[in-house]
């Protein structure tokens, strides 16, 4: 393989990264001038003679130095495969990463990264809410191992959060994790004070790890590397993938630290497949274009649905007004408030229930980050394992609707939106003067 940096200038100018995800790291010719790459769907390769195969055995396994302009050759799709190294080139691009690593999904990126950088004895401080896998992989599967996971409060303060890192026994601190914004609320978690955390508790035997799960506004939106974390993860089912057709994840790093991480993927398994790894190249050709397309979208739905008369609030990264903390820590962070929007319907369960059985155009459906719009209910779907009062002080409230804006004509949405208001029992005169 050539070096995929040699695709990325013109004339000493680094181009940006949706105008290389058609072509970076790969070249025509080595595929009879196909345009597109070839899935390599094979489970091994052969090498050129038995010297080869053992080079590249000594590299794979770290018995030798890799060598200055030496390449890890290709072994196993266990290891590596031409379809996926593509793709992981392409995907540094976005968060300006050394290198990146792809999975078989969301939470085969998390759990293997954690478990390749944690150890028994170590505590993970984490933010909540976190994904439902994640927060059971934190605390149930982790503890198994006698890893501890300790959450601070999702309202907790730059203070708060330090004085939870304090209380934790000297030298067992090893990872802050964090999801930003959280799910289902929209909250943000200042990173770079996080980074600080992690910093200030790391000793010269004992790093602390500090790992973003960026899935919620995408290497499009937000940029975790900047603001000083050493992992960004995906859930490349969502904005990466984009399209609600595959299941796959992504983790972001250093050199160092994705040797580690990547060894732990050889031995549990958990890289993507070619096929899978195909499919999110060509995703990744309209990243830019679906989600800016969905967050502006986003941005007229939300502020339609502040003002309407069945909507007590929204949760949208825009509307933050009378939070200056929030707004600080969006100003410095965000690109974009993305395309996830939650709003507490007025009334409870019944009428949330009411209107999302009415929704026509947006599918009822949880996952989120594709090309159509869906609406799921968090408290009874992907927060429910979440007691109640958690979830109350978590701020995810009976009458809340999480939707997930797509691509479709804004317009069309607030139409399919403003009927299922008016399913839920809303006059119609003022759903007219609403809609225009
Ligand atoms: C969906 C999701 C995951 C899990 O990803 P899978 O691809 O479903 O395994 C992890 N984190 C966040 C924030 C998610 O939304």
């Amino acid at each position: 393989m050539t070096n995929p940096a040699d695709h990325a200038c013109i004339a000493g100018q680094r181009l940006n990264p949706e105008s290389l995800m058609m072509s970076y790291g790969y070249t025509p010719a080595w595929s009879e001038g196909a345009i597109k790459p070839p899935i390599f769907q094979t489970s091994t390769f052969v090498f050129k003679n038995a010297e080869e195969g053992k080079a590249f055995f000594e590299l794979a396994y770290g018995l030798r130095q890799q060598g200055p302009d030496e390449e890890m050759g290709l072994i196993y799709s266990r290891l590596n495969n031409p379809s996926l190294e593509i793709l992981e080139n392409r995907l540094t691009l976005w968060d300006e990463a050394e290198e990146a690593a792809s999975f078989a999904s969301g939470m085969a990126a998390i759990s293997t990264t954690l478990l390749a950088l944690l150890q028994p004895g170590d505590v993970v401080l984490h933010s909540e809410p976190v994904y439902g896998g994640s927060d059971f992989f934190l605390k149930n599967v982790l503890r198994k191992f006698g890893i501890e996971a300790v959450g601070f409060r999702p309202s907790a303060s730059v203070e708060e959060m330090q004085a939870q890192a304090a209380a934790i026994a000297p030298g067992r601190l090893a990872m802050v994790y964090v999801e930003t914004p959280a799910n289902p609320t929209n909250h943000l978690i200042d990173l770079d004070a996080c980074a600080a955390l992690a910093r200030q508790y790391a000793t010269p035997d004992k790093p602390v790890r500090f790992v973003v799960d960026n899935t919620f506004l995408g290497p499009v939106f937000q940029h975790p590397l900047k603001h000083g974390a050493d992992v960004v993860l995906y859930s490349a089912t969502k904005f990466l993938g984009g399209h609600s057709d595959l299941i796959a994840g992504a983790a972001l790093s250093s050199h160092a630290l994705m040797k580690e991480i990547k060894a732990m993927r050889t031995f549990m398994g958990t890289m993507c497949d070619p096929n899978t790894g195909w499919m999110l190249m060509r995703s990744l050709e309209t990243l830019k274009l679906r989600m800016e397309r969905a967050a502006q979208s986003a941005q007229l739905i939300a502020d339609w649905l502040r003002e309407h008369p069945l909507v007590e609030r929204t949760h949208y990264l825009t509307h933050l007004e009378g939070n200056p903390v929030q707004q600080d820590i969006y100003q410095r962070h965000c690109l974009s408030p993305g395309s996830m929007i939650s709003f507490d319907i007025k009334g409870g369960e019944a009428e949330a229930f009411r209107f999302l059985n009415a929704l026509r155009l947006i599918k009822l459906a949880v996952s989120l980050g594709g090309t159509e719009s869906l609406a799921e209910h968090p408290g009874t779907m992907t927060h429910s394992d979440i007691t109640l009062e958690d979830q109350k002080e978590m701020g995810i409230t009976p009458q809340m609707i999480r939707l997930s804006i797509g691509v479709e004509d804004p317009q069309d949405l607030m139409l399919d939106l403003g009927q299922a208001f008016e399913a839920v029992g809303m006059p119609k005169e003022v759903e007219v003067a609403e809609m225009v």
